[in-house]
């Protein structure tokens, strides 16, 4: 069996000829799916013969919503989905004044064992296939009834370790027929597999590339970041750049803020160096803590005095702002809490 959603328009049209129908049946498939239809029998203008057949090769694979867990504090809603194989992974979605954006997963569970995150506890279960990776965005849209405009890759999982299907995936979710959602509305973070990072700057898109850095140097990455010594910040800030040069898009340095770790005026000073010439964003953030572990995040003193200390030194910087705090909307919680509940 396929699932109908790791299809492109093209591939379904091939599908249609090398079956015997007409390739427009294609299309007709798709625009069922985007207006919520999940079921062949219920797609009109589709000949009963042709539903059999689809029937026969196809699944459409929407995941089930098992829980939403709506903010109080925001209007962040993070939604726990159950995949075919009963496995669960999470979504968020989050309104901003630009409209609704949502971060998605791309792995049940991860294996890079980042120390602060909890998408990496349990290791990694499996990938996510194109299609269902997809398929968070279109269910978490029919829940909102609102159109979703802009994509985070920062669920669960390391999108680079999931590079193919993760690549596809782009490729769908830009779609005319679909979703529709341009490339520059597109984030993927990654904790930065270099090879990885030069094979997505060869495809020429216009995606916005974020990398969770963390630290300035690669000792102190190493602490927190197992992938650390595996690819140096060197090397990966030489990726960042062929990235830049490839595609003309700015990078993003996430730096998760922990207490005592890499939150000190030297770590900033030290940063400020490290990215002075990148012509990046820094995006800070407060670590998110989890009872797994004893990370702790900073002072709000100790987080603006960093951050003055990389303006002071022309880093264009932001906080993260804080969303959906009171529904474990960190990484990997959501998933890790229920299924501790279910124990
Ligand atoms: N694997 C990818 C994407 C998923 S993590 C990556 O490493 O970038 C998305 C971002 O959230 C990363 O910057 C990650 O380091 C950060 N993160 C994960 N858990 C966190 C926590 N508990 N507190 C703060 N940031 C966290």
């Amino acid at each position: 069996m396929y699932n109908v959603l790791d299809f492109t328009l093209e591939e379904l049209q091939s599908w249609m000829k090398e079956n015997g129908e007409s390739a427009f049946r294609a299309k007709q498939v798709f625009s069922w799916i985007y207006k919520n239809i999940w079921n062949f029998d219920d797609m009109k203008n589709i000949p009963v013969s042709l539903k059999e057949k689809l029937k026969e090769n196809f699944i459409i694979d929407i995941p089930k919503i098992v829980e939403v867990y709506e903010s109080s504090v925001d209007d962040t809603k993070k939604i726990l989905l159950s995949m075919k194989d009963n496995n669960l992974i999470e979504c968020v979605l989050m309104k901003y004044k630009h409209g609704n954006s949502i971060c998605i997963s791309t792995q049940v569970g991860c294996r890079m064992g980042c120390k602060f995150c909890a998408s990496t506890i349990g290791g990694r279960i499996r990938d996510l296939g194109a299609g269902e990776i997809l398929a968070e965005i279109i269910v978490a849209q029919k829940y909102l009834g609102e159109r979703i405009s802009n994509v985070v890759l920062m669920g669960s999982g390391e999108p680079l370790d999931n590079f193919d299907n993760v690549v596809k995936f782009l490729k769908l979710v830009n779609a005319e027929y679909g979703l529709n959602i341009g490339q520059r509305h597109i984030t993927l973070s990654t904790c930065g597999i270099v090879p990885k990072i030069i094979e997505l700057a060869d495809l020429d898109l216009s995606i916005t590339l974020a990398i969770s850095l963390h630290a300035f140097s690669d000792e102190k990455r190493k602490v927190i970041m197992p992938i650390a010594n595996k690819y140096t910040i060197a090397e990966i800030l030489d990726a960042c750049r062929y990235y830049m040069n490839k595609t003309g898009r700015r990078i993003t340095y996430e730096y998760s803020l922990v207490s005592g770790v890499n939150d000190s005026k030297e770590d900033a000073k030290s940063l400020s160096k490290l990215l002075k010439d990148m012509n990046g964003h820094v995006n800070l953030i407060p670590v998110n803590e989890i009872k797994e572990n004893t990370l702790k995040r900073p002072s709000k003193k100790t987080i603006e005095d960093f951050e003055e200390i990389l303006k002071a030194h022309g880093i264009e910087v932001t906080v993260r702002r804080e969303m959906g705090t009171d529904i474990n909307a960190a990484c990997g919680q959501l998933r890790r809490s229920y299924l501790e509940t279910q124990k």
